[in-house]
């Protein structure tokens, strides 16, 4: 009699536990372990179960860190609840790693706590996991104590899902036990739930159960009836697995009926079905199933490789149950052979599985096939004791196929033993169970269901038929979309091949304009380049320039300034020595020349200094009331002598102003100077007053006569350079016509502004208004060392000892003139003589000319002079016609320590001396 495996769902169990949190996932999901990483600590107890339950079924070692850290921190935090769930899944991740020990005790810790903080959902699963704990244990009885409380308490939690899921878990295991009444309940109690939530899967795996359930009952009609129910709810839902199933297990019914070429299509079509999902415990038992119709058709060599593929598969799988029913068959198959050896080895093992995981129907069924081994042997004894043991395990379990091979050998074994009598009797016994189990009605029910099968496989093909149908009308719609649609996409790439040939020419207009544009850019670019490197070349040229004007400007003015000393020095000592009126004239004739020469020189270097901007300006505190009279003291001799009254006024609330003295000097001396000149008759006023005006304050000075005036059409061109009021060979007046253009240039120097007013024979006024700073002190005064009358200090009891280094005989003779009355005096015409003057000689005083002919010039003379023991401190006057800008700077820095610019006024180097020597 063949084993006959009824394969159900391995995962069945794994899907089943998915709402207690025994369902799995790969690793742990990004969005979990990100929100672990962001948790609050009041979270994380919650998050790290989570991990633990998505972790469990696959990394159980993992989720136990994870379900420990849980209960760590929840225990910290005194959140009881997660506390339970911790403790749950610490007992999951134990389960899972098989120590069901450990796994036990922190179920019965939750389960403890739970009751506890009275916590029904908690209670609930608590039980759950130890029912199923002590499933998989095979202790049925607690498993069933658990599963039972469980049960009712998801019911008053109204918790439907979970009765249905448990029931169904205890009704297995009940099925497993035998103990069919109360499995029935379970089943019927869960196939109803299944069926109202509309869960047919479930539903439809529960009648398999079922049929399997009745099958083991030995109640073959209600086994075809609920697998078929299962069929056709599987076909329904499109489970192809499940109806490869229920056609497997209907397979089994035939071939029991005796229907082997029927039961072997319903195997083939259901390892078709299994084939197509690779369902592989699926095609296990279904390898089982053939093997066992070639056995029944006496192919042992063919049934053996049929087992073989099952074992392989089932031992794949770990399916200890299908392992074993291989194993039976196996064994019988040799056995049938004759290898009893081989076949009593294979047999054992199934034995050892059975008994482990209690398949009391395998057992019954490898006891009655050791019975046929040992019945061969001619061991009648242990064949009858096998026998007896599996005829015990039929009769509490009512296996009929197993109970008809039991029979078969109670009748061989008597039969063996000469015993005739009861072996007439098992063969009758057999027959009747025979004829009571698989009768004709039962026969008759199969070809109903597979008639019924056969109808719906017709049905589906002509739906598939139809659908194909449909399915070339939609096709043939599909290729009317097609070519409409490749017509569109024509149409549209066309449009585009259009539109990208536009866009190209339009790119080629484009980049030709742009190349033009480009061209015409480059040639502007190349003339700029040109411009810019004419214009640095000229910018070069025009630098060069300067600095030749510069050096022309410096050159003219020593070349001019030597010459004048000369002529400006002994005109004026002629004038105080000739006492001849005629003579006296003449000196003075010559003096006034010199002085005109001098000042238009002194002019032009000052407009060409201002115009090079190497001008800077010297803040110092004024006091106006006292400018404003030096300024007139100045030319009070000169108006005297035209009769003119001269006056000056200051009106201010500040006492000093901050301005540059020289500058401003320079502008008001040649206003007064101007206003001398062009006036007959009559006065020169001059007015100065500080006004505030926004912030800041004004200078305003203004200078008013009552000359010749200048009439409108002249003075709009009165500030221009060389522009007078009358010009040419009729002018009236001399003078370089560069004073006003000075002014200006000065008073635009100091951000201020000039104004000139006239009207002809009237008068004129020129004003000019300068911001100006104030400020409450009073400023060092420095005088003008030209109006200072200069004693030498009386206190002196020997006259200064004066060298005197100058190369220009005429100077030369001119200093010693002024200076021998009261100095005593030593003369040098280079450098070297002065150097050898000072190597004998003690000096108060060195007068030196800078620009020496060959030889050492003026500081480098100074500064050898200085080496000399008693001559580092010795005061030295650079006495110069270079009076350019930088000059006095250049000479106090090289030796100097005094500077006189040629040409001079005999006071003027008095001064200097007495203020050196003092
Ligand atoms: P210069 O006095 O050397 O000719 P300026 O630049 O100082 O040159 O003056 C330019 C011209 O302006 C003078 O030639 C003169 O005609 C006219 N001018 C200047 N100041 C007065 C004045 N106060 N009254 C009449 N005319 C004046």
């Amino acid at each position: 009699m063949p084993n006959i495996p009824f394969h159900r769902y391995i995962c069945i169990i794994l899907v089943l536990i998915i709402p207690t949190g025994k369902s799995f996932s790969q690793s742990i999901p990004d969005s979990l372990r990100k929100k672990l990483e962001h948790a609050a600590v009041y979270d994380r107890p919650e998050i790290l179960n989570l991990v633990a339950k998505n972790m469990v079924y696959e990394y159980p070692a993992e989720a136990l860190k994870y379900a420990k850290q849980a209960l760590q921190e929840s225990d910290h935090l005194g959140n009881s609840n997660q506390y339970v769930k911790a403790l749950l899944l610490i007992g999951d991740s134990h389960f899972y790693l098989e120590e069901f020990e450990k796994a036990e005790e922190n179920y019965l810790r939750a389960l403890d706590l739970s009751q506890e903080l009275e916590k029904q959902d908690l209670i609930a699963h608590s039980n759950y996991y130890l029912g199923y704990l002590y499933d998989t244990k095979n202790d049925g009885e607690k498993a069933g104590q658990y599963y039972e409380i469980a049960i009712a308490m998801y019911d008053s939690l109204n918790r439907k899902d979970m009765v249905a899921e448990l029931s169904y878990l205890y009704a297995d295991m009940l099925t497993k036990k035998a103990d069919n009444y109360l499995a029935k309940n379970h089943f019927d109690n869960a196939l109803k739930i299944y069926l109202n939530s509309g869960r047919q899967n479930d539903a439809a795996e529960t009648l398999n159960s079922m049929g399997l359930l009745f099958y083991n009952m030995g109640n073959y009609e209600k086994a075809i009836e609920y697998y078929n129910r299962s069929r056709e709810l599987m076909q329904k839902i499109g489970n192809k697995t499940g109806v490869a199933q229920a056609l497997n297990n209907l397979g089994i019914l035939y071939q029991n009926s005796g229907n082997i070429e029927e039961a072997l299509n319903h195997y083939q079509e259901s390892l078709r079905l299994d084939d197509e999902h690779n369902d592989k415990p699926g095609i296990a038992g279904t390898f089982n199933n053939i093997g066992l119709i070639y056995a029944v058709k006496g192919d042992n060599n063919k049934a053996i490789d049929y087992y073989e593929k099952s074992l392989a598969l089932y031992e794949e799988l770990d399916n200890k149950s299908g392992i074993a029913t291989v194993l039976n068959n196996l064994g019988e198959s040799f056995m049938d052979l004759g290898e009893t050896d081989v076949a009593s080895v294979m047999l054992k093992k199934a034995i050892t599985i059975e008994l482990e995981i209690e398949d009391k129907h395998g057992v019954a069924f490898a006891y009655a096939t050791m019975s046929e081994i040992y019945l061969q042997a001619g061991n009648l004894e242990l064949s009858r004791q096998y026998n007896d043991s599996s005829l015990a395990i039929c009769a509490e379990r009512n296996i009929p196929e197993v109970t008809l091979a039991v029979y078969e050998n109670y009748y061989k074994i008597s039969k063996a033993a000469g015993d005739y009598k009861n072996a007439l009797q098992y063969f009758a016994q057999k027959t009747a169970l025979k004829d009571s189990v698989f009768n004709k009605n039962l026969l008759k029910q199969l070809s109903e269901v597979k008639a019924q099968y056969e109808l719906e496989q017709k049905e589906q093909e002509i739906a598939l038929l139809n659908s194909t149908n449909q399915i070339s009308q939609l096709d043939l719609k599909n290729k009317q979309d097609v070519v409409y649609r490749q017509r569109l996409v024509l149409i549209i790439v066309l449009g585009a091949f259009l539109a990208i040939l536009a866009a190209l020419f339009f790119l080629y207009r484009q980049t030709r304009e742009k190349r033009a544009a480009f061209k015409s850019l480059d040639e502007k670019n190349r003339e700029l380049l040109k411009n810019r490197e004419e214009l640095i070349i000229a910018k070069d040229k025009a630098e060069e320039s300067d600095r030749l004007k510069s050096t022309f400007l410096a050159n003219m003015s020593h070349e001019l300034r030597t010459p004048l000393n000369g002529i400006l020095g002994f005109t004026e000592v002629l004038r105080t020595e000739i006492y001849d009126e005629v003579y006296r004239e003449m000196a003075d004739i010559v003096h006034t020349s010199g002085t005109r020469l001098l000042d238009t020189l002194n002019s032009i270097i000052d407009l060409s200094i201002i115009e090079s901007s190497r001008m800077d300006i010297d803040h110092q505190k004024i006091k106006l009331d006292e400018f404003v009279d030096e300024a007139i003291t100045l030319f009070r001799a000169s108006a005297f002598k035209k009769d003119l009254l001269l006056t000056g006024e200051t009106e201010s609330d500040f006492d000093y102003i901050i301005s540059d003295r020289k500058v401003l000097a320079n502008l008001i001396n040649n206003l007064i100077d101007n206003a001398i000149k062009y006036t007959g008759d009559g006065s020169v006023q001059v007015k100065a007053i500080v006004v505030p005006e926004n912030e800041s304050y004004q200078l305003k000075i203004s200078v008013t006569d009552t000359g010749i005036g200048i009439d409108n059409e002249r003075l709009k061109h009165i500030f221009d350079k060389f522009r007078q009021g009358s010009e040419g060979h009729d002018r009236q007046f001399e003078g370089a016509g560069l004073g006003l253009t000075i002014c200006k240039k000065y008073v635009e120097l100091l951000k201020g502004r000039i104004i000139a007013t006239s009207e002809s024979n009237k008068g004129s006024e020129f004003r000019i208004e300068i911001p100006v700073k104030v400020s409450g002190s009073v400023s060092h005064n420095q005088p003008d060392a030209d109006n200072i009358k200069t004693e030498l200090p009386l206190n002196r009891h020997e006259a200064p000892r004066v060298l005197i280094v100058e190369n220009d005989d005429i100077n030369l003779k001119h200093l010693v003139y002024i200076l021998k009355s009261w100095c005593t005096l030593k003369t040098a015409k280079n450098g070297d003589e002065a150097i050898g003057h000072a190597l004998k000689n003690k000096f108060d005083i060195i007068l030196m000319d800078i620009n020496l002919g060959a030889g050492p010039n003026g500081m480098q003379t100074a500064k050898r002079i200085r080496l000399i023991e008693g001559f580092a401190d010795i005061p030295i006057v650079a006495v110069t016609a270079n009076a350019m800008k930088g000059h006095r700077e250049e000479f106090l820095a090289n030796g100097c320590t005094h500077y006189l610019s040629k040409p001079f006024s005999a006071n003027q180097l008095k001064n200097i001396i007495v203020d050196a020597v003092a």
